[in-house]
């Protein structure tokens, strides 16, 4: 049976889930969401004998149905093959209790190759099935990890071009070498003289330029995003969750239909968002712990009901998840208000002119199934400390913030489930801010020095994404202000 995917704020036509992907975001400003979770039509037990690329076509299967099994495959096989420094792409490591579900190993060594490595094929395959000539073009601004996972994901990707901006004074130095040395024919880095929101502004109006938008589509080419709000970034994450539970069954650390509780840090909302779609599919999922740093607007939404932006915006040693705006939540308040778009579309107004909203009692009972916490910076540090202490297990900085509030949700509610935690970057990712934890006196080393102090502290050799930036050359050295990004888009493309 096909499925459909609507938009959470209007109730405009249903469209396929290749023109879902095709247009990232819906036009009534909305985020599209399939018209029913779809069940797991494989047993859990025959899950649990399959590979990962295996288990991630028995999911994406059932919400990309418009896919024949030949091009989801080609996809499947494209993204998850040796960028990954795993077999097994997404391992389990028991470590003081727990189990850390690693989504780190991939080419930038932060979960965000999950799902930005397949997307670029989605994309593709989506835009032949819908009979579009043009060459997609992806136009990001991004503050760090999202522009260089694009990047690596659309590399090389026939029939895409990349174009990133990113703040030139506004990202860690490691995060620039990262971007500015990306190989590819495609791919085209900028820095702003501006910061974020100067980039991120300037790209929406690259978005809305129709002048821009006729000469590129007469020259063959069109815009599009890869935005975490796309359903093909959503849909490969729920993966990841039926693997995990699956690999446990196999490995009898729980027992078939016994319930488990995924600890998730958060920022977006679309890490955790597909932990909510895997137990509605029937993994047997009893608690989804939402876990936030000092930039705690989640946590405070699940205690009261009201989601409120407004308030100081903290920078942390975990910025990935720096947000105040987690756009995927939109999806949950849509399912919840009964997939009600006037309804959301109010809510999302009130967020938008007052920074806030208030959900309904009935709302809130239906989310009974998540569990919000957060990590203050002190308690975050702590937990790597303590853990690298007790067992020699190093995690990140966003990993941490998970743990120290798996250690509260313990003590506040003892239901003694097995509990994943998911860790979302490797410690290599934040260096700096890791060694800190474990030791201050690590602070007057330099970046790739620290980095061969924790390779010989962690037990773990230095990651190829790290190993590669010590001497890789720099190829984009473009450097513009923000009145200038179309000029330079319209040279890249040669328009
Ligand atoms: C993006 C990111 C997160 C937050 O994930 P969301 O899906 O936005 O909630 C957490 N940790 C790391 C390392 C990330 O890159």
């Amino acid at each position: 049976m096909d499925l459909f995917y609507r938009s959470t704020r209007g109730n405009g036509e249903a469209v396929t889930a290749s023109q879902a992907i095709l247009q990232g975001l819906a036009q009534d400003g909305g985020l599209f969401v399939p018209e029913r979770i779809p069940a797991l039509d494989k047993s859990l037990d025959a899950l649990a004998q399959m590979s990962y690329q295996e288990t991630a076509y028995e999911v994406m299967k059932l919400f990309l149905t418009d896919f024949t099994e030949e091009e989801l495959k080609a996809c499947i096989n494209k993204a998850y093959d040796s960028k990954f420094d795993t077999k097994e792409i997404a391992p389990l490591a028991a470590v003081d209790g727990a189990y850390y579900l690693e989504l780190f190993h991939g080419a930038t060594i932060a979960f965000k190759d999950m799902a930005l490595s397949i997307l670029p094929h989605l994309l593709t395959t989506s835009a032949k099935k819908n009979h579009v000539a043009n060459d997609i073009v992806i136009l990001t601004a991004t503050s760090g990890d999202t522009g260089k996972a694009a990047l690596a994901g659309f590399a090389d990707v026939k029939g895409t071009k990349i174009i990133v901006f990113y703040p030139k004074n506004g990202v860690s130095p490691i995060q620039e070498k990262q971007m500015v040395t990306q190989k590819g024919g495609n791919t085209f880095v900028v820095g702003i003289t501006g910061n974020f929101d100067d980039a991120q502004t300037g790209v929406k109006q690259l978005f809305g330029d129709k002048a821009l938008a006729q000469e590129m589509d007469a020259a063959g080419f069109q815009f599009s995003s890869a935005n975490s709000i796309n359903i093909g970034r959503l849909v490969p994450q729920v993966v990841y969750y039926v693997y995990a539970y699956a690999q446990l069954l196999k490995r009898g650390e729980i027992a078939q239909g016994e319930q488990m509780n995924f600890v998730v840090p958060t920022g977006n909302f679309g890490n955790i968002l597909a932990a909510y779609f895997a137990k509605n599919m029937g993994v047997p999922i009893a608690k989804l712990i939402c876990a936030s740093n000092e930039n705690k607007v989640l946590y405070d939404f699940f205690e009261t009901g009201v989601y409120d932006r407004n308030r100081e915006f903290v920078l942390t040693s975990s910025p990935s998840m720096d947000i105040l705006i987690s756009s995927n939540l939109e999806r949950l308040i849509y399912l919840t208000a009964g997939r009600d778009a006037d309804k959301n579309a109010a809510f999302m107004k009130a967020l938008q002119q007052q920074g806030k909203y208030e959900i309904t009692a009935d709302m809130k009972a239906q989310m009974a199934d998540f569990y919000g916490n957060y990590a203050s910076e002190q308690e975050t540090a702590d937990t790597i400390k303590a853990v690298y202490e007790k067992t020699g297990y190093v995690m990140d900085t966003h990993t941490a913030v998970a743990a120290a509030v798996y250690h509260k949700y313990k003590a506040a509610a003892d239901d003694g489930a097995k509990t994943v935690i998911v860790s979302t970057a490797s410690p290599f990712k934040f260096t700096r801010s890791v060694m800190n934890a474990v030791d201050a006196k690590y602070d007057a080393m330099g970046d790739f020095e620290l980095v061969d102090e924790l390779s010989r502290l962690a037990g773990v050799s230095v990651p190829n994404a790290i190993e590669e930036i010590r001497t890789a050359p720099v190829l984009h050295d473009t450097v513009c202000g923000k009145e200038e990004m179309k000029a330079v888009v319209k040279r890249f493309l040669g328009i």
